[in-house]
């Protein structure tokens, strides 16, 4: 029966064909290749074999390829980037996004193509997105005669720890291809069932800050604390007091979260150490609200230390990662309007459906280059609903996520691009 589909389907008149019926005829290799994406992983600036996968899948499709493309501060480390570039006449450039790495996860899903590499699993749908890429690249190539313009495809590394785009941007990624006039990406989503497609305007993901924090004292012997500054008691006021940044400082209708993750200090039970270390991640949304939480961190702990009775010398240092941070993931709201819109047209309006925000982070963002291009990431369900509807369904970066039905996210997904990309710079704008 599939063999008589697919042969009645190959009797079809090409212009003929919907996306579906061309995905079809394609997605038994995709699923091979997402089987060996998938079994394969590899850390954040370690991509060097999945982006030559990648690349080199691109460049057998028509596309011109530059791979590895970007530039990291830390000059020991490559940058495997991804460029791919599709000239189809005058118009305008359309950058759309796959990222490429994988976590330090070790899988359970039990799945037959589980990852290969102990300890590192694709459990943020990395693979599905190099996919799903690979799918709608090869649609867009054979659909030439229903755009113009240039397709800019970026299989973009070190997402999970927010260096990539930045490293892309570094490399001269709009100096040596074109600055785009938009960018699309869609990420899985385990919140929403597979087979939808969920959208946010403006404000989708959070900011990330990450923070240091040396709370300082006078150690001494545990037995006299009289002739000490405790900075463990200190530290244990200052979790506690970080804590009313987000409950009393500001509104409860604008999310804040500052999470303590990890607080190291001490070496015995009877000796009061001299310091202890808080290692801060914070979220926000709204780049002035970000600049005030980050100036509470710092404040917070000073004052503290003043009613502590530390010395001046022994105030507590206050560290911000740049590297380690990200601002938010802001969505152009006409663009994610349109893009919605046409995923609407392909896949049905009611499978597209408005989702919260996320208090995650990503640096897709970035290359809207803050605001001058407009950038819109889409949520692309992944979720089993059953799962779903009783709280079971495993998150992202869960050692037991997996895409529910990969054939349906890949479906869904590379139709949703295709029908970005043919809008975007479809004849009819
Ligand atoms: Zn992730
Ligand atoms: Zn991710």
């Amino acid at each position: 029966m599939k063999r008589l589909a697919i042969l009645l389907l190959m009797a079809l008149p090409l212009a003929a064909q919907s996306l579906d019926q061309r995905i079809t005829a394609i997605l038994p290799g995709l699923l091979d290749t997402y089987r060996t994406l998938h079994a394969n992983p590899e850390l954040s600036t370690q991509e060097a074999k999945t982006s030559a996968l990648v690349g080199q899948r691109l460049r057998e499709l028509g596309y011109d390829v530059t791979t590895p493309f970007g530039k990291y501060p830390d000059p020991a480390l490559t940058c495997y980037g991804v460029v791919a570039i599709l000239k189809n006449g005058n118009g305008p450039t359309l950058l759309v996004r796959t990222d490429l790495d994988a976590l330090p996860v070790t899988e359970q899903t039990g799945l037959p193509y589980a990852s290969t590499n102990a300890g590192v699993m694709h459990a943020c749908g990395h693979d599905v997105h190099m996919t799903t890429l690979l799918g709608a690249a090869k649609l867009i190539a054979d659909l030439k005669s229903q755009w113009h313009g240039t397709v800019m495809l970026i299989g973009q590394p070190a997402e999970e720890v927010v260096k990539g785009a930045q490293g892309m941007l570094a490399g001269g990624l709009y100096e040596r291809f074109g600055k785009p006039d938009f960018a699309i990406a869609l990420h899985d989503w385990a919140g929403l069932e597979s087979g939808r497609v969920g959208y946010r305007p403006a404000q989708f993901m959070a900011a990330t800050d990450s923070v240091n924090l040396t709370i300082r004292g006078v150690g001494g012997h545990g037995a006299a604390p009289q002739s000490t500054k405790d900075p463990v008691v200190l530290a244990a006021q200052t979790i506690l007091a970080l804590q009313t940044i987000a409950s009393r400082e500001h509104s409860p209708l604008d999310p804040v979260v500052v999470t303590v993750g990890r607080l190291e200090g001490g070496t015995k039970r009877n000796i009061i150490p001299d310091d202890v270390r808080l290692y801060l991640t914070i979220r926000t949304f709204k780049p002035e609200v970000r600049q005030r939480v980050l100036d509470s961190v710092q404040r917070i702990p000073k004052g503290l230390a003043l009613a502590a009775g530390v010395p001046d010398d022994r105030a507590p240092v206050y560290e911000h990662l740049d590297a380690e941070s990200v601002a938010a993931t802001y969505n152009d709201p006409a663009l994610t309007d349109r893009f919605q819109k046409a995923i609407g047209r392909e896949l049905g309006a009611d499978k597209v459906v408005l989702i919260d925000p996320a208090m995650v982070s990503e640096d897709f963002g970035l290359f809207g280059m803050s605001g001058q291009i407009p950038t819109a990431l889409l949520a692309l369900g992944a979720a089993d609903p059953a799962k779903l509807a009783s709280n079971t369904q495993p998150g992202l970066h869960s050692s037991k996520f997996a895409p529910y039905v990969p054939e349906t996210v890949l479906r869904t997904g590379i139709r949703a691009v295709v029908a970005g990309v043919l809008d975007l710079l479809g004849a009819r704008h």
